[in-house]
């Protein structure tokens, strides 16, 4: 039979119910007993959906109290042993103490890592692998959560990271060693897992291995073939779950593994089919991940139905429809959107949407298409809407875009003539001291935005009220003594959809979030058409802020490529082409920034490595139009205007001849953390223009003392030449409050001072 799946559904709740039972749960108001009760409803609720809509499979174990990469480390026992001696089996607290930290923090209670699961905005808990690591079934959770469906009456399909990704994904702590040499010992394990699950009844379990669309080295490739006969024949039947690309080079492997089933994910890999049909051997089902589980756009069911058909002649029942990926990573629900226009609305489709499109999909292949006519014709009608909506095409912004030329890209002159035009006009000390743009965001600055967002004070309260909140940054910055100000960003909600709000092309939902981490969602704009700027974003805050002072204020903008990556971003044109549309509405900004006299413009692109593409291959074509991107939003200003940018985090080695070729003045990037070693990618590459290393963590409440700094520049010192250092903190200081942002920015610039006659 073609079955209907689905690969994971979102975990926090229409109304993000899991959030604020965690959030309850950990500020003590709620007991384990509530906690666990609203869990328990939650899953009941989201497989009766998919069970309602028709699914003839239901994921379980894609829900999570946290992270399904952390459940997978309890499960498999993997729990570092600073969280205590080991349970037989792991409970909720611990748990939660690997998620979040433990006691006062520290070095003992050290929460695990967090990081990127592949390329999306989901974070997962990095595990960590002892030498001799040793792997038991230490949680039920998975178990119970069978058994609860199965007793709900629900055909359900397990989900499990596979032993390969599980490895991959974690990290080896005290003494290296490779992990891969962990998979003897955690087979077996597996194979438990397996069996229990087949004691259960189950017929199909899935078994997850996005890794097979990364670059893997030979031992991993030859890794899955070990692994995967040392699971085969427990009884029960594999499906392994492939996504967020191509197999490419890994096709061959992934189609001959001793699993039953394969599933790839044809919405960022449609390129795969054909090599996957020609080796895929005739036993197995094919999973065909036709809707796209990523975005919020409406799938073209007649384009997935021309693809599929000809699967249905080929593979007969072998064939599968599903998402694909997990919807984990899509809004929940297009019915909780009322605000939203009807014509927007009708190109869309959430989580309990794209499951209805599984569905309907499978069910043309089943009973033929006259059996949900009606579907195929919503659905065509709205792709026709789409695409002859007067609201996506601008002929201005198309005309401007075949317009840019190199020039646009270019600044006019070599940093090393504006370097010096900047500084006659700049005059700026040595180590000149700034900020990264935000100031604390007090409640009271989020009850002046809640305010004026729902018309209960005045615009021309609001602009004072805002007035005021800058005057009183400005001054606070004066007094610490800084060199280069900012105006502290208290109108920005958020860094994007600050900007999102004052340009054409984007929508907001009320409702759309997505889980980034924990308890923690974010919920990203969408850029539905062309985009343009209707008006300057920011000139009005930056010019008010620089009349308070003779000192020089920074303007701040949100680069091009970061307010395209945490958005969601339109699928009927190369991302390259929004993000220029993007680029050339803040070149207007810049420009208009710089006609006001503000001498210091930085364009934060904090989300530019987010955007690397997984296979090697295709880094160098993204990062040509990102930087492309960049350039144009940044270059169209004269010589003395100084451009800084800014990224928050210091990984910079592999794609340091990019941030170089960004060519901005000034980069302040994230390093107090990792220490001054991190600069040795830019004296490796001799980076030409100006650093700003970090000196003040600011995730962290402790603050530096000022050897400290005077060590940590000092450090960078000898990678970057000192007269091209500049003193900042990490990041932006909007989640700290003002004490501690008193004392950590008194402290920076003393440090400089003490830099300064030392010299
Ligand atoms: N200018 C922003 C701020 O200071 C930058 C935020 C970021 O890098 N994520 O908050
Ligand atoms: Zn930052």
């Amino acid at each position: 039979m073609i079955l209907a799946h689905n690969l994971g559904f979102p975990r926090i709740g229409s109304h993000r119910e899991l959030k604020w039972a965690l959030e309850s749960y950990w500020k003590g108001r709620w007991n384990q007993e509530k906690l666990t009760q609203t869990a328990k409803e939650l899953r009941a609720l989201h497989w009766q959906r998919q069970h309602e809509a028709g699914l003839d499979l239901i994921p379980v174990g894609d829900f999570s109290w946290y992270d399904h990469v952390l459940d997978m480390s309890t499960l498999l026992g993997v729990v570092p042993p600073r969280f205590g001696e080991p349970q037989d089996e792991v409970d909720v607290d611990t748990y939660f103490a690997m998620a979040r930290g433990q006691g006062s923090g520290g070095e003992g209670g050290a929460a695990c890592e967090m990081t990127k699961w592949f390329n999306t905005n989901y974070h997962y808990i990095v595990p960590e692998f002892q030498p001799q690591q040793d792997f038991r079934l230490a949680s039920n959770a998975l178990f119970n959560q069978v058994a609860e469906a199965q007793a709900l009456g629900f055909s359900v399909k397990p989900v499990l990271l596979g032993p390969l990704s599980f490895l991959w994904l974690g990290k080896v702590k005290g003494e290296a060693f490779d992990k891969l040499s962990l998979l003897e010992s955690l087979l077996p394990v597996y194979g438990q897992l397996l069996h229990r699950l087949q004691t259960q009844g189950v017929e199909w379990v899935q078994i997850d291995e996005p890794i097979l669309v990364l670059d893997l080295p030979a031992d991993w490739k030859a890794a899955f073939e070990k692994a995967y006969s040392g699971l085969a024949n427990r009884g029960l039947k594999c499906l392994l779950t492939t996504y967020f690309g191509a197999l490419g080079d890994n096709t061959h492997l992934a189609c001959h593994l001793p699993v039953e089933g394969l599933h790839i994910d044809l919405a960022s890999g449609p390129e795969q089919l054909t090599k996957v049909l020609d080796e895929l051997p005739p036993y197995k089902v094919l999973s065909a991940g036709v809707v796209d589980g990523r975005n919020i756009w409406r799938n073209d069911l007649e384009a997935s139905l021309g693809l599929l058909e000809p699967l249905r002649e080929r593979l007969g029942e072998r064939l599968w429809v599903a998402p694909s990926c997990s919807l984990l990573h899509s809004p929940m629900d297009l019915a909780l959107e009322p605000a939203l226009d009807e014509e927007l609305k009708s190109w869309l489709a959430f989580a309990v949407q794209k499951i209805e499109e599984v569905v309907t999909l499978k069910q043309a292949l089943v009973e033929g298409r006259n059996s949900v006519a009606g579907a195929l014709e919503v659905s065509a009608a709205a792709q026709s809407g789409r695409r002859q909506s007067d609201r996506i095409y601008r002929p201005e912004v198309r005309s401007r875009m075949a317009k840019v030329n190199p020039e646009m890209a270019r600044r006019r002159h070599d940093y090393s003539i504006r370097a010096q035009v900047q500084r006659e006009q700049l005059k700026l000390p040595p180590y000149p001291t700034t900020t990264i743009g935000s100031f604390p965001q007090t409640s009271s600055i989020r009850k002046i935005r809640r305010d004026f967002k729902a018309g209960r004070i005045s615009e021309q309260e609001y602009r004072l009220q805002m007035e005021a909140e800058i005057a009183r940054a400005i001054e606070a910055q004066e007094n610490y003594g800084l060199d280069v100000l900012v105006h502290g960003e208290a109108e920005r909600n958020d860094m994007v959809e600050y900007f999102g709000e004052q340009l054409e092309g984007f929508a907001f939902t009320h409702n759309g979030w997505v889980q980034s981490y924990g308890s923690r969602c974010v919920k990203p704009p969408i850029i539905y058409g062309d985009v343009t700027r209707r008006q300057p974003m920011t000139v009005a805050w930056i010019r008010y802020a620089q009349s308070l002072t003779s000192r020089r204020v920074k303007g701040m903008l949100t680069g091009p490529v970061t307010l395209l990556q945490w958005s969601f971003v339109r699928d009927d044109q190369p991302y390259s082409d929004t993000c220029l549309q993007l680029a050339l509405a803040l070149r207007d900004e810049v420009q208009d920034l710089e006609q006001a006299g503000i001498k210091i413009i930085q364009v934060d692109e904090p989300a530019f490595r987010e955007g690397l593409p997984l296979r090697r291959t295709e880094w160098e074509h993204y990062l040509d139009w990102a930087v492309r991107c960049f350039r144009v939003a940044s270059t169209g200003v004269g010589d003395g205007t100084q451009i800084h940018t800014h990224m928050c985090y210091s990984e910079f080695n592999d794609i340091i001849h990019a941030i170089a070729a960004l060519d901005a003045d000034v980069i302040t990037i994230e390093t107090s953390r990792s220490g001054g070693e991190l600069l040795e990618a830019f004296a490796a590459f001799e980076y030409p223009n100006e650093v700003g290393p970090g000196v003040y963590d600011i995730h962290s409440p402790a603050l530096p003392n000022v050897n400290q700094i005077v060590g940590l520049i000092k450090k960078a010192a000898e990678y970057v030449p000192a007269e091209r250092l500049w003193i900042n903190p990490d990041c932006g200081l909007k989640t700290r409050d003002w004490p501690e942002v008193e004392a950590a920015l008194c402290t920076l610039v003393a440090a400089a001072q003490e830099l300064r006659t030392d010299e």
